[in-house]
């Protein structure tokens, strides 16, 4: 991990992942999703909001014919997880038979993706993997497996590359460690 700062709209943030970073991470990632799933038509779903870059990019370095699909659960307010977990969007395509993928932009407690995992599973796909930009410390509680991760971090709250503090910074192009001072 990088321990410099970047500014963002005059507010310095701390560089967990640069951009340079993801870039190269999502890449090898990329490759190794194509890979395992060659020959298959694979459903990627993107879980809105916060995994809109990680999907984008990951998606693109997938160099063999897969499907896109969107679903948004929420679970969080500010820096606290409520424990509740919603559907906000479901699935538009059906998934059963289908070899699917979630791709999500991190999972903390778990909750969510448990919640996800589920709801997905409850649609018969014929398999279901998952992948995570970030797994926090504790994240296992999903009780699922987790693929492909592209970092293991710590319990703190980190912002930017689709993740947000309350709606804003996710069009920061790299990971940051969000602090209040
Ligand atoms: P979980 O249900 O795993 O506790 O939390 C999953 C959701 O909480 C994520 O999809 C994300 O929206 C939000 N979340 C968890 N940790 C962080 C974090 O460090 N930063 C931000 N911005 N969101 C987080």
């Amino acid at each position: 991990m990088k321990n410099n700062t970047s500014s963002f709209n005059n507010i310095p943030f701390q560089t967990l992942f640069s951009e340079e970073m993801i870039s190269s991470r999502v890449k090898e990632l990329g490759l190794q999703i194509a890979n395992d799933y060659q020959g298959k038509n694979p459903v990627f779903i993107c879980v809105l909001r916060g995994g809109v870059y990680f999907f984008s990019d990951l998606t693109k370095a997938v160099p063999i014919p897969i499907e896109l699909d969107f679903i948004q659960a929420k679970s969080y307010v500010g820096t606290e997880s409520t424990g509740n977990v919603e559907l906000i969007k479901d699935l538009d395509s059906d998934i059963t038979g289908r070899d699917v993928l979630i791709v999500e932009d991190i999972v903390d407690t778990g909750r969510t993706l448990k919640f996800l995992i589920s709801h997905i599973l409850s649609k018969k796909p014929k398999s279901l993997e998952v992948a995570s930009l970030l797994f926090k410390e504790g994240g296992e509680a999903a009780g699922y497996p987790i693929k492909y991760v592209g970092w293991n971090i710590g319990k703190e709250f980190v912002i930017g590359y689709g993740l947000d503090y309350d709606g804003k910074f996710r069009n920061l192009p790299g990971v940051f460690l969000y602090s209040e001072e």
